[in-house]
């Protein structure tokens, strides 16, 4: 065992010499891919293996030509293939980066927040509530520390651990406060040992991934038939079998679109990064395209919707007299109104300033007071000061001796302080309703409704004087104090932004229904007649889970009833979370959204980790969502067409008297210039001006669904048609059908690739990656035709000016009719 080191910590440069000898503090590293295993995998699929056959064949024939085409084909789509998964290895490796834990640790006699993958035997380690212990531990600190070590023993019922006591990597401190020694790091602490026992697996396919390898077998399928179909009649037509042999396996690869998981996941993980951009950082990939079809967003109204900067704003006596308090932020100073208030008001300001656990932080850089502690606390602290309290003085003549903390259950605390007397001083704060009963003080429960009414959270306050130290004695009501806490400045156009794009936005809140009504109203959620759900009193109605915008006197814990009932109505749920008790519910929503401010369990068990804290950056990122399905499809639209047309043209062309429409080189040629190029450029489209006012696509819908289906069909048999219909007139001229078919059938493609491009804002900036790729493949298109080497290699036929004009001039009608025709999304 290395030294145990003093308070101070480690030295940085012993951490240093420590991490380098230990390795990281990570659980299994993902391994590392050689270019040599990329090229490897690349190679190992299916279509290429049949290409490199025929290969083979072609030499054995001595068909040079179409050897050194296929050869060209393998090795360019390999090379697409293998910098497609190098870039999206990049971008999902520069969000782990983002996404990784990090951990507070003493260096030098310094605390520092560092990745937790940097930490070293020996450091020391400190632990708040809601931390995940980033190593195995030698707890030094313990105080009322308790873990939840549900991670290793399944146990989810969290156990006091005393200093001296070990702490196991991956347990989560729920309460209090901890620190301790670092004793095993990596795949040899507690988490690691499992970790290594129960999975070494990367994260698998996500749902879309799956669903499109399915339709891409599927695909496969039904080339192979048409294939089968298209050798068959060459042969009965006289073809040589060897040539219709190797048509058939071109026209395979040429009609599947190949490069369609590249394109998938280079689309999801671009996206996942422009995200990070906005500062919402995707932890896992699946979330990028989960977000697209959020349909409820559950977010929390103290610190996501409001601002969290409370300020006592009201304030009734006992005996009935009202104030008004005025001042900026959490400053000392402010304005009491009416200015001549009595001994009441100070007795009901002592109350909540003892009854208390924050602080008032002094300004620093921006000029402002800050809170120290829970918002609400701090802001009667400023109450207390702006009533002529000092603070510190009365805290220190009434010294706190026993207390029982808020708890959510009963909506109260209350503390015990001894007095100068020699008796005991009990305070206890709370919502109204736990604190006040309407037959003893009637007129404080309708000021309390009153003041709910407005918006504010009220607190009631009491007090008693007894001889014996006891928390739980009945006290007398001293007052009511009306915190406000701002709305977000862009709340309520945040608010208006999920309901123009059909997502119900929920406000859930610990507050009484009455504050929370009247907030729920300012932001627009909630309109005359709505329901307030209720979390306090027994499970939530259907209608509530149908109807309901506002949740209030809800627990964190109750989350997790309200996201498992709105997914059992088939909602896709995005829940917004920041405590230990809100992990559940992020896990079990479709995106749990963690506040960045939030703990580090919450962030580990979410999709979604808003640096900023601002719920408006949700609403882009589920814009980017839909944006990027809509690429997917826009790729499927253009793709497939693409591969049925090149179907049909083979399929019809003997029918028409074509008996080989197309060679095998020009398929492999066409293949090349349509799908690897432009394909891979449609990943950057920008999203479609209408894509956040529209409503979010239905999970169980297929990625062919709203017509997709029936548009790929009639946009293959359209490019078909024009190509077959150019063949003919030259084939009936005595023209070079062959090769007119080959440049309208490319330049038809590429027409389609104009045509679904995003309809975007017109300050959306422009993909000129996409048009760049459309002319840099027509070029090469006509160049098949017009150079004597390609005409060799492809066996094509030179065509007269005229003749390439009417090819191009055919082959833009059927993108026209697509672009006119489509209307709504893609
Ligand atoms: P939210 O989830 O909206 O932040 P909380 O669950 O924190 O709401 O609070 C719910 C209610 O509990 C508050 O409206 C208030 O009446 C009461 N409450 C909250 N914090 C305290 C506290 N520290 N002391 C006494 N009462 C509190
Ligand atoms: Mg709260």
């Amino acid at each position: 065992m290395p030294t145990i080191t003093a308070p101070a910590g480690l030295s940085s440069a012993e951490a240093a010499a420590r991490l380098a000898a230990d390795g990281p503090n990570t659980v299994a590293a993902p391994p590392r891919r050689h270019l040599a295993a990329r090229i490897g995998r690349q190679l190992a699929d299916p279509l290429v293996a049949l290409l490199l056959a025929a290969a083979v064949v072609t030499t054995l024939l001595g068909d040079l030509a179409d050897t050194a085409i296929i050869v060209f084909v393998v090795v360019v789509n390999t090379v697409i293939g293998v910098v497609q998964e190098v870039r999206a290895d990049a971008a999902i490796a520069a969000l782990d980066d983002l996404a990784a834990p990090s951990a507070r640790v003493v260096r030098d006699g310094q605390d520092l927040v560092v990745p937790a993958a940097s930490l070293v035997k020996g450091d020391l380690v400190r632990l708040e509530a809601g931390d995940v212990v980033p190593a195995d531990l030698e707890l030094t600190v313990a105080e009322r520390a308790t873990f939840d070590e549900s991670s290793l023993t399944g146990e989810s019922v969290p156990v006091p651990r005393s200093a001296g006591k070990p702490a196991g990597s991956g347990t989560v401190l729920t309460t209090g406060r901890a620190a301790g020694i670092v004793t095993q790091t990596g795949a040899a602490s507690s988490l690691g040992r499992i970790t290594d026992l129960v999975a070494r697996t990367k994260p698998g396919p996500t749902p879309l991934q799956r669903r499109l390898s399915a339709l891409g077998r599927a695909l496969g399928i039904a080339a192979v038939a048409v294939s089968a179909v298209v050798f068959a009649l060459g042969v009965l037509a006289g073809q040589p079998v060897a040539r219709m042999a190797i048509t058939a396996v071109s026209l395979v690869v040429a009609a599947v679109p190949e490069s369609l998981p590249a394109v998938v996941t280079l689309a999801l993980a671009l996206g996942a990064r422009r995200m990070a951009r906005t500062r919402a950082i995707p932890r896992r990939l699946h979330a990028v395209e989960t977000l697209g079809s959020v349909t409820v967003i559950a977010a929390d109204k103290t610190g996501t919707l409001t601002e969290n900067r409370m300020s006592v704003q009201r304030a009734v006596t006992a005996t009935g007299d009202r104030y008004t308090i005025e001042g900026t932020g959490y400053a000392p100073a402010g304005t009491i109104r009416p200015s001549d208030h009595d001994d009441q008001l100070r007795r009901l300001a002592l109350a909540g300033l003892l009854c208390n656990d924050a602080g008032l932080v002094p300004p620093s850089g921006d000029g402002e007071w800050g809170a120290a502690g829970d918002p609400m606390e701090a802001a009667l602290v400023a109450f207390a000061a702006r009533c002529g309290l000092d603070p510190a003085t009365e805290r220190a003549r009434a010294p706190r001796i026993a207390e029982q903390p808020f708890d959510h259950a009963t909506l109260r605390m209350s503390t015990v302080h001894r007095l100068g007397t020699g008796e005991y001083l009990v305070v206890a704060k709370g919502a109204p309703e736990a604190m006040l009963d309407s037959a003893d003080d009637p007129a404080l429960v309708a000021a309390a409704r009153e003041m709910a009414a407005d918006g504010l959270r009220v607190l009631a306050i009491a007090t008693a004087v007894t001889d014996e130290p006891d928390p739980t004695v009945t006290t007398r009501a001293v007052g009511l104090v009306g915190i406000g806490d701002p709305l977000r400045p862009a709340a309520a156009l945040t608010a208006a932004a999920f309901t123009r794009s059909g997502v119900r936005l929920l406000m859930i809140t610990g507050d009484h229904p009455a504050t929370a009504a009247s907030i729920g109203t300012k932001l627009g959620i909630l309109g005359p007649g709505d329901v307030v759900a209720r979390g306090d009193d027994g499970p939530l109605t259907d209608q509530e889970i149908e109807h309901a915008r506002v949740f209030a006197r809800t627990q964190p814990e109750r989350k997790l009833d309200i996201v498992a009932a709105l997914q059992q109505r088939g909602e896709v749920v995005a829940m917004t979370g920041d405590g230990v008790n809100d992990a559940p519910a992020l896990r079990r929503a479709d995106i749990g959204v963690a506040m960045g401010g939030g703990t580090e369990v919450a962030r580990q068990a979410a999709e979604l980790v808003l640096v900023d804290d601002n719920l408006g950056t949700v609403a882009d990122a589920i814009g980017e969502g839909r944006r990027i399905y809509d690429n997917i499809r826009r790729f499927l639209r253009y793709a497939l067409s693409g591969g049925i047309a090149e179907l049909l043209v083979m399929l019809v062309g003997p029918l028409l008297g074509m008996p080989l429409a197309l060679l095998p080189g020009q398929l492999l040629w066409i293949n090349l210039l349509t799908h690897g190029v432009p394909g891979v450029a449609m990943g950057a489209e920008p999203a479609e001006a209408d894509v956040l006012d529209r409503p979010p696509r239905s999970p169980q819908e297929s990625v062919l669904g709203d017509g997709l289906l029936v548009s790929v069909l009639l946009g293959g048999a359209a490019v078909a048609s024009v190509v077959l219909a150019a063949g003919f007139v030259a084939h009936q001229a005595g023209r070079p059908w062959q090769s007119v078919m080959f440049v309208t059938l490319g330049l038809a493609q590429l027409g389609v690739a104009l045509a679904v491009r995003a309809k975007a804002a017109p300050a959306a900036h422009r993909n000129w990656s996409l048009l760049a790729a459309v002319a840099f493949s027509g070029i090469l298109q006509i160049a098949g035709v017009l150079t004597e080497p390609l005409r060799v290699l492809l066996g094509t036929e030179p065509l007269t000016a005229a003749e390439l004009l009417a090819c191009a001039a055919v082959a833009v009608l059927p993108g026209l009719a697509l672009r006119l025709l489509r209307h709504g999304r893609a």
